[in-house]
């Protein structure tokens, strides 16, 4: 038997409904509307694509929305000082600066710089401490996706064994966090456990797999346990295709669930992303 699907998009209709009544009220509250800003300094067709759900899901809520595009030889100093007006300008409420930034620039300067109460992402050092102390306000839109995901499928995660694939700051550090915190047994493996040779080892246990490497179809069925619920965040380009870092076909047919891509994480990931600018509010 295969598993069953679990589509990304089916639940972001149940939580943007829920969602766009919250905003409504917010926006009485406020006596005007949300105000997302966006600074776009490299595009990409990754970020593009983002940006234009950014734009598609807060017009769906009555979000304002825009995107400031920065010349792509901007120095730091400047960007800094633009941050520093946005993180001032009373009507916006959060601010996303879209990566990856070009060479010149680092990223994690310009992160620092943001105000945490502006952090729409959730990746200030100061949201991200939160995590620490079981406190988050604001977590990345891409993790709150993950975990939307998983609730989705009622599972306990109390003792489950947890594999993640992939240790970057976005996707696997705070998401191992925050299953550690629903005292899930959490195991995050990386390009270490793969020089290692172990990597196998891990995914044959895992009872909750979720991959965030970058690669496509870089997990394949033959390596999955029977039962295992899998969540692919990837999102790579295969000849004009968009295609995830798990082998769809073969996994499926080991899984009692498992995420298409497209169509799995990153069609929650925008309505996530206008919650937390909600939150930021609240
Ligand atoms: P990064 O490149 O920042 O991180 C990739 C991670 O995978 C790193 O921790 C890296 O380890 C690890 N890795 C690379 N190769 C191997 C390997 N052979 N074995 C084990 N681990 C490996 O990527 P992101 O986290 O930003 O993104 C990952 C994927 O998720 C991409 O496809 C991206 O497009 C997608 N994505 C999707 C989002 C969504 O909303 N759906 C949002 C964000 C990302 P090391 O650093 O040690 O090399």
């Amino acid at each position: 038997m295969e598993g069953k699907i679990l589509r990304g998009k089916d639940i972001a209709v149940k939580i943007e409904e829920e969602l766009k009544k919250q905003v409504e009220a917010q926006k009485r509250k406020l006596g005007r509307a949300l105000q997302l800003t966006t600074v776009v300094i490299a595009e990409d067709s990754a970020s593009k694509i983002y940006l234009a759900s950014q734009a598609k899901v807060a017009a769906r809520l009555g979000i304002g929305f825009d995107f400031q595009k920065l010349p792509g030889d901007i120095s730091q100093n400047n960007l800094d000082k633009k941050i520093q007006n946005l993180n001032q300008a009373g009507t916006v409420d959060g601010i996303l600066i879209q990566m990856p930034l070009p060479m010149h620039l680092d990223p994690k300067r310009a992160i620092n710089f943001l105000s945490p109460d502006k952090d729409v992402e959730g990746l200030h050092p100061q949201n991200l401490g939160k995590l620490f102390f079981l406190e988050p306000k604001i977590i990345s839109p891409t993790v709150a996706s993950v975990m939307a995901i998983l609730e989705e499928t009622k599972i306990d995660l109390q003792g489950k064994e947890v594999v993640i694939v992939g240790h970057s700051e976005i996707v696997g550090k705070p998401l191992s966090l925050l299953l550690l915190n629903k005292l899930a047994t959490t195991t995050v493996c990386h390009i270490g456990t793969s020089r290692a040779g172990h990597l196998e080892m891990h995914l044959k246990r895992a009872e909750i797999l979720i991959v965030a490497v970058g690669k496509p179809r870089f997990i394949k069925g033959s390596s999955l346990k029977k039962g295992v619920v899998v969540v692919d965040v990837g999102i790579n380009r295969e000849n004009g295709k968009l295609v995830g870092d798990v082998d769809f076909e073969t996994a499926k047919k080991k899984a009692s669930f498992i995420t298409p891509v497209p169509g799995g994480v990153g069609a929650l990931t925008p309505v996530m992303l206008m919650r937390n600018l909600l939150r930021l509010t609240q």
